[in-house]
């Protein structure tokens, strides 16, 4: 008899995890509550502008091709992928910008600029980042982490000194740098995994080796069209999909959920495959005594921040932006301990400015702008309208300083998103952005468990398990658990 399987969620690590199941044999359907599939990553038409939602930068390109390379295809099956360079842009202050190149030259000499000898530290850096890059990506976030023991005879194991777990990522950067602009800009992608830098282990300092030595592409039609690509391939390997089906709750037996109650009916299936907000789907659809944890456990987690999200449509091109432009013209600790510390609306924010009709003209009508504003904040901080509007204006005069362009007027499309919509649109916990912190206490056996010791046949993928948040780690957090499944599940034992 065929199996079946029913994943709960559409973004990354569902349709990774039903492509996988399906090429197993599993019959799969995916059950998404959105209109859309694709969740955090969708993208939404307006005005003659497409905007991806969600993520924007692509990074890990290895990622991408090893998934589609499992189901017998290439990415450009899919899209056509273009390596940006300059990288991005950041706004140091309110004067000086560092244009980030691609070549791995010219961004030696740019860190040479700044510190005399930091280009040979540049290199040194990286070639440890690298070290930690392979570890990191082929080895420790393929593993489903059920328990410390997976770690003990293998190379992470072996060099765990090497890769830096009980250094801090803030100490690791300052043993090679004095700068402090070239500090911030290797700290910055640490904003991705949710922490202070002094509280995210150096192992992550793998993301400056994906930043700077593989680094920033876009695929053409924007992000969505990843999605798009998986789910032609799920599609391909008979996945069903079915939207508008918010599950409600599981109807439970004897260690094994039968059945979910949907929006759309009832759907059975011999395994499921959680990829909605762990937190949610734990404390909200299942009973209360096969819960994985109680409320305790997930207020005692450390979130990733939320964000303030501005998809905006301009009349006019802006000149002076580039693609990606990170404008860290304020003080970065500050903003961060607002965030995590002390958490309120920061009182001199950092933010990030999305323009990806400077590389793809199909984003935007001729001769018009398509840009996404985002400004980290502290997961479920009080939203509303007049706080939007107020870093609205916050961000919009600091970027009318910065092009020495007139901005306000030439709006015509406008839509904000913020910790309200994370938790309507996805029941998200506290209207966290990109789910659990990589903390060092919230790492490999410490997150929230892939495989359910309550009930026998679920399991747990995405952003709040492992490996953690990102797309490329959401995509291989699907993979992992359906090899899981695939290796582990026979006919489910009565608890
Ligand atoms: C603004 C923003 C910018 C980001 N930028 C980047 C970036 O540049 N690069 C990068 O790598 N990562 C980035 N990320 C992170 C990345 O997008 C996420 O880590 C990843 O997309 C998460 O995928 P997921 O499958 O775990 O979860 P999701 O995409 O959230 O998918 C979960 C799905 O479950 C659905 N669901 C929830 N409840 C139910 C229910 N009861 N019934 C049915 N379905 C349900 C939701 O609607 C959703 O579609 C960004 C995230 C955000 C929000």
């Amino acid at each position: 008899m065929e199996k079946t399987a029913c994943v709960i969620g559409s973004g990354f690590a569902g349709l990774s995890a039903a492509c996988y199941l399906a090429k197993e044999g599993y019959a799969v359907t995916v059950l998404e509550k959105n209109a859309t599939f694709g969740g955090r990553a969708r993208q939404f038409r307006a005005s003659g502008f497409s905007f991806d939602m969600g993520p924007s930068w692509y990074w890990m390109p290895d990622v991408f091709d090893r998934f589609f390379e499992n189901f017998g295809y290439k990415v450009s099956d899919f899209y056509k992928l273009v390596r940006l360079d300059p990288s991005y842009t950041v706004h140091v202050d309110e004067k000086k910008e560092m244009i980030i190149p691609a070549k791995m030259e010219k961004l030696m000499a740019l860190f040479e600029s700044y510190e005399k000898g930091a280009a040979k530290k540049l290199k040194l850096f990286l070639e440890d980042a690298q070290y930690k890059y392979e570890v990191g990506i082929n080895e420790f976030v393929q593993k489903p982490a059920h328990g410390f023991l997976e770690f003990v005879d293998f190379k992470v194991a072996k060099s765990v000194f090497k890769l830096n777990l009980f250094t801090s990522i803030s100490n690791h950067i300052r043993q090679y740098f004095k700068n402090p602009h070239l500090i911030k800009l290797l700290e910055f992608p640490v904003l991705f995994l949710g922490a202070m830098p002094s509280d995210i282990p150096a192992l992550y300092s793998l993301m400056n080796y994906a930043d700077m030595s593989l680094g920033t592409w876009y695929p053409m039609g924007g992000m969505t069209k990843i999605i798009e690509g998986m789910i032609e391939v799920a599609k391909k390997l008979g996945v069903k999909f079915v939207s508008h089906a918010e599950v409600f709750d599981a109807n439970v037996d004897r260690g094994k959920i039968e059945s979910l109650r949907t929006s759309k009916g009832d759907f059975e299936a011999d395994i499921y495959i959680n990829t909605a907000d762990y937190q949610y789907f734990d404390q909200n659809i299942l009973p209360k005594e096969y819960r994985q944890y109680d409320k305790k456990y997930w207020n005692n987690r450390v979130l990733a921040p939320s964000s303030l999200l501005f998809y905006l449509g301009f009349d006019c091109k802006i000149d002076k932006l580039k693609h990606h432009n990170l404008f860290f013209d304020g003080d970065f600790d500050t903003h961060a301990s607002q965030i995590y510390e002390t958490p309120k609306w920061p009182s001199d924010p950092l933010f990030y400015v999305c323009c990806p009709s400077k590389t793809d003209v199909s984003v935007a009508p001729e001769g018009c702008e398509n840009v996404f504003l985002l400004m980290p904040i502290a997961p479920d901080i009080k939203d509303n309208d007049e706080l939007r509007e107020e870093y609205f204006d916050v961000m919009i005069d600091r970027l009318e300083k910065k092009t020495g362009q007139k901005l306000k007027g030439n709006i015509i499309y406008k839509r904000s998103f913020a910790v309200n919509d994370f938790k309507s649109e996805y029941y998200s916990f506290k209207g966290n952005a990109y789910g659990l912190a990589n903390t060092l206490k919230q790492t490999g056996p410490l997150k929230p468990k892939m495989k359910s010791t309550k009930l026998s046949n679920l399991y747990h993928a995405g952003q709040l398990t492992t490996p953690g948040p990102g797309v490329p780690p959401s995509i291989i957090s699907g993979e992992v658990a359906a090899r899981e499944i695939c290796k582990n599940y026979f006919e489910p034992q009565i608890l």
